[in-house]
């Protein structure tokens, strides 16, 4: 394979990373967006290894790269098939700590690699080459530095966000004394030692790279240790993005512009996806990027609610349904663990043959997940054009004469609009109590991912359906059929 070829091969495989992220923003077209995916990253390990094997890999080389592409994939294949939609979040985590894990190991090779080296003792002692050489000698080093920074924070940062999505850390934020000092001060001495790495002749460098990379780990720790309450959605997707930023420079790192281009990708789209989170959020970007967000540390505790809690029987509200004009469906969080979506379906497809306008409302941060609801109504067969967001619908409660509410809890909490003392005070949530009734489906009174009560549960208009989501939606489709 010429150069020229293998350049064409990176250009097909960027191009069909771009048509899968082009894909993967729309449901109807999310499956071939997959595929895309994949196709571009098949051409790029085959390029890679075809390139590796002319640069004079051997036998042992080309067994090990096989191997551990093998156990990659046995590996990677047998946790995405076991996975639960409900895990989802945890394995995404965590699969980007990996990446940052990997652009530490490929940084630090780099820095003690053989020719990085020779490199290296050549611009020290030859004074002569040492005007460019030097220069990129000096651009090389500060990759490394950049690379292995971003990929530190973004390791240690995602395997604490996998802890809090899994629940063996506390989701209660830590926020120490002057928090924001801390973090300033890793930042400066994090660019201040780069000054003497560079300097550094040889591989004497190492001792600062490494203390940097644990000063990186530290900083990934305490940012995400300090977000709370609902914000780690947020969290995720700007972990994303770190993890595309930090694949990039491992791309400038390896001189490999399919893996620029395809962190860039990454590093930007999930920056995107970080900025519209925090809109729907009511967050500001840069609260994020130094934690201690969603904290409501400055403010008074959240308003004590009272009031009394109405159950209702699947029975009666099979006739509510069944007498409605319009219902719109919330689904939750609640939805995914009690695997109702089917069920939830055929309780749409039995309103809709009864004539009754059915549409489901999705809030950004519904799930664990962006877009967990979706994927689920979607595997569910839920048509799409019924599937609206937030901004879409979020006025036609008013208009509605049931809502119901399956699995979810913090994005249809009132609190998040009118107590200031609430953890999620400021976020946008789904106003269901606006509508002529809200049932809400849950198995008992417990909070949801903030860890706050809501008030909602004991409004004049809200009824309590307790029980298992599945359960409770398989009840209203045989109470609503039971209506003829
Ligand atoms: P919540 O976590 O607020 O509430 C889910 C509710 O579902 C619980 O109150 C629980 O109550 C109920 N539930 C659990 N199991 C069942 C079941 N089998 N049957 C019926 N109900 C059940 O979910 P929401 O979707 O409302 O909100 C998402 C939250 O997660 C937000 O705070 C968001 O910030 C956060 N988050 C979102 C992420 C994302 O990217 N979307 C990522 C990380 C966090 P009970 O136990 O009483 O049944």
């Amino acid at each position: 394979m010429t150069p020229g070829m293998s350049i064409v091969a990176y250009l097909i495989a960027g191009v069909l990373f771009i048509r899968s992220l082009g894909g993967l923003s729309k449901q109807e077209t999310a499956k071939s967006g997959n595929l895309f995916g994949v196709a571009g990253m098949v051409i790029a390990i085959v390029v890679t290894a075809i390139t590796w094997l002319q640069h004079g890999a051997g036998a042992t080389a080309m067994a090990i790269l096989g191997g551990a592409i093998g156990v990659g994939a046995i590996i990677g294949g047998s946790m995405a098939r076991k996975v639960e939609m409900t895990g989802m979040p945890e394995l995404v985590a965590i699969l980007h700590s990996f990446v940052g894990l990997a652009a530490v190991l490929v940084g630090l090779s780099s820095y003690l690699g053989p020719e990085s080296q020779a490199a290296s003792t050549t611009v020290v002692h030859a004074a002569s080459n040492a005007a460019h050489t030097g220069a990129a000698r000096i651009v090389h080093l500060i990759e490394l530095w950049i690379g292995i920074a971003v990929g530190s924070l973004t390791f240690t940062g995602s395997v604490i966000a996998w802890g809090k999505l899994k629940g063996t850390i506390s989701g209660k934020p830590l926020l120490l004394p002057g928090r924001h000092f801390i973090n300033l001060a890793i930042v400066v001495a994090i660019v201040a030692m780069a000054v003497p790495f560079v300097g550094a002749a040889g591989s004497s460098g190492i001792v600062w790279m490494l203390i940097m990379t644990a000063l990186a780990g530290v900083l990934g720790v305490h940012l995400v240790m300090a977000i709370g309450g609902a914000d780690m959605p947020v969290v995720v997707s700007l972990l994303n993005s770190y993890s595309g930023w930090a694949a990039a420079s491992a791309g400038f790192v390896l001189n490999n512009d399919l893996l620029i281009v395809t962190g860039a990708l990454v590093g930007a789209s999930g920056t995107i996806l970080s900025i519209i989170m925090c809109r729907a959020m009511n967050r500001s970007i840069l609260n994020v990027v130094f934690g201690g967000f969603g904290t409501g540390e400055s403010k008074s505790s959240a308003a004590p609610v009272e009031g009394e809690v109405r159950e209702i029987k699947a029975d009666e509200l099979g006739e509510r349904l069944a007498n409605a004009k319009s219902v719109i469906v919330v689904p939750g969080y609640g939805m995914a663990v009690a695997r109702a979506q089917n069920s939830v379906n055929e309780l749409c497809r039995t309103l809709r043959d009864k004539g009754i306008k059915v549409r489901f409302a999705i809030h950004p941060v519904a799930g664990r997940l962006p877009g967990h609801m979706n994927v689920l109504l979607a595997e569910a067969g839920v048509p799409y054009d019924i599937v609206l967001e937030m901004e879409e619908i979020n006025h036609d409660f008013t208009q509605t004469d049931v809502v119901l509410v399956i699995g979810a809890n913090d994005i249809v909490n009132p609190a998040a609009l009118n107590d200031p003392g609430s953890p999620i005070y400021g976020m946008p949530v789904l106003e269901v109590w606006k509508s002529a009734m809200v049932v809400v489906s849950k198995r008992g009174m417990a909070a949801g991912y903030a860890g706050i009560e809501n008030p909602l549960f004991f409004h004049e208009n809200c009824r309590m359906l307790f029980g298992d989501a599945k359960k409770s939606v398989d009840a209203l489709v045989a109470a609503v059929r039971a209506k003829g």
